[in-house]
């Protein structure tokens, strides 16, 4: 089973002619509600393609937070471990004016209320899972008390985003690291010294995780572990939307590595599942089912 540990957001968009300067109001188009946040993502992303997925997360006890438990559940998602209250759903306020641009607020509200102790309290949901995958989305020091939680034999997947510098503890408990390349590029701080995604492959090993993936858009995707560096092959589609891409490919990651696949095999059916999820507008919405990545 996929434990997915993070983030669930109300996202909230307003498309606009122009976004706003200081001081200034604009009109703008009807309000479009949707279920996100990389937490959220992830679980939906997970149980739409067959496996078996729980999330811990926290929602706010408001409309946008029976919104989120209703797309996990819908989606199949296990969400006993969906705590409720403590503060308002998290919320990214997204203006996008008509040549994509956007400009957003997001914020945090009940994701900052996940707590070290309420990870420690969701036991029975780390004995159960074979991978837990998380985010930075939630407290640093709430991703610390997962790395310490995990059930012996089960293997810790994380996607530092948005990113910041990590202990040692938790870089050294990935397998694998899962970064874009912007999220490279903060992982390493100064010890970016390369322009080439291979290099920051190799530097990002060095700091400790088992092995790691940098995701490279239509590009595809590095693998690193032990054994070197590979490179895993793009998949060629008309893109729509790539909202929510990296949050698809980390969760087909996770569940393939699960289910016992090898890293560079777990990449290649990651990289057909961001692939799909780009044809498609939105996030959760965009999410393939096993048999349209078998399709594509
Ligand atoms: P993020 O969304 O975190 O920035 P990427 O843009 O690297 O991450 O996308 C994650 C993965 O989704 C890529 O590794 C690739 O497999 C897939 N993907 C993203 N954009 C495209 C695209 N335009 N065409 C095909 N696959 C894509």
């Amino acid at each position: 089973d996929l434990l997915v540990v993070g983030s669930a957001n109300a996202d909230l968009v307003i498309g606009v002619e122009r976004r706003p300067g200081a001081g200034e109001t604009v009109l703008g188009g009807d309000l479009a509600t949707h279920p996100g946040g990389k937490g959220a993502n992830q679980a939906v992303a997970a149980a739409r393609l067959g496996a078996r997925t729980a999330l811990l997360a926290r929602v706010g006890d408001d409309a946008h937070g029976r919104l989120l438990l209703d797309s996990q559940r819908a989606a199949g998602v296990d969400t006993v471990g969906v705590l409720v209250g403590g503060a308002p759903t998290g919320v990214a306020l997204i203006t996008v004016d008509p040549s994509g641009d956007n400009s957003i607020v997001v914020s945090p509200g009940a994701n900052g209320r996940l707590t070290p102790a309420d990870v420690r309290a969701a036991a029975c949901l780390f004995q159960a899972s074979r991978v837990v995958s998380a985010q930075l989305e939630i407290p640093l020091e709430t991703v610390v008390e997962v790395v310490r939680n995990l059930a012996p034999g089960s293997r810790f997947v994380l996607n530092p985003s948005p990113p910041r510098p990590l202990p040692g503890e938790v870089l050294a408990a990935c397998d694998p690291l899962i970064v874009n390349e912007h999220e490279a590029r903060v992982i390493l701080g100064e010890a970016c010294v390369s322009e080439e995604p291979a290099d920051w492959a190799r530097l990002l090993l060095a700091k400790g995780p088992r092995s790691v993936v940098v995701t490279l858009g239509a590009e595809g995707a590095l693998v690193a572990d032990g054994h070197g560096v590979a490179s895993v092959p793009s998949v060629k589609v008309d893109a729509v939307d790539t909202t929510g891409a990296g949050d698809a490919f980390t969760a087909a990651l996770a569940v393939r590595l699960g289910g016992g696949a090898a890293l560079a095999e777990a990449a290649a059916y990651a990289a057909r599942v961001g692939a799909a999820a780009v044809t498609r507008r939105g996030a959760q919405e965009s999410y393939p089912t096993a048999a349209e990545v078998d399709a594509l």
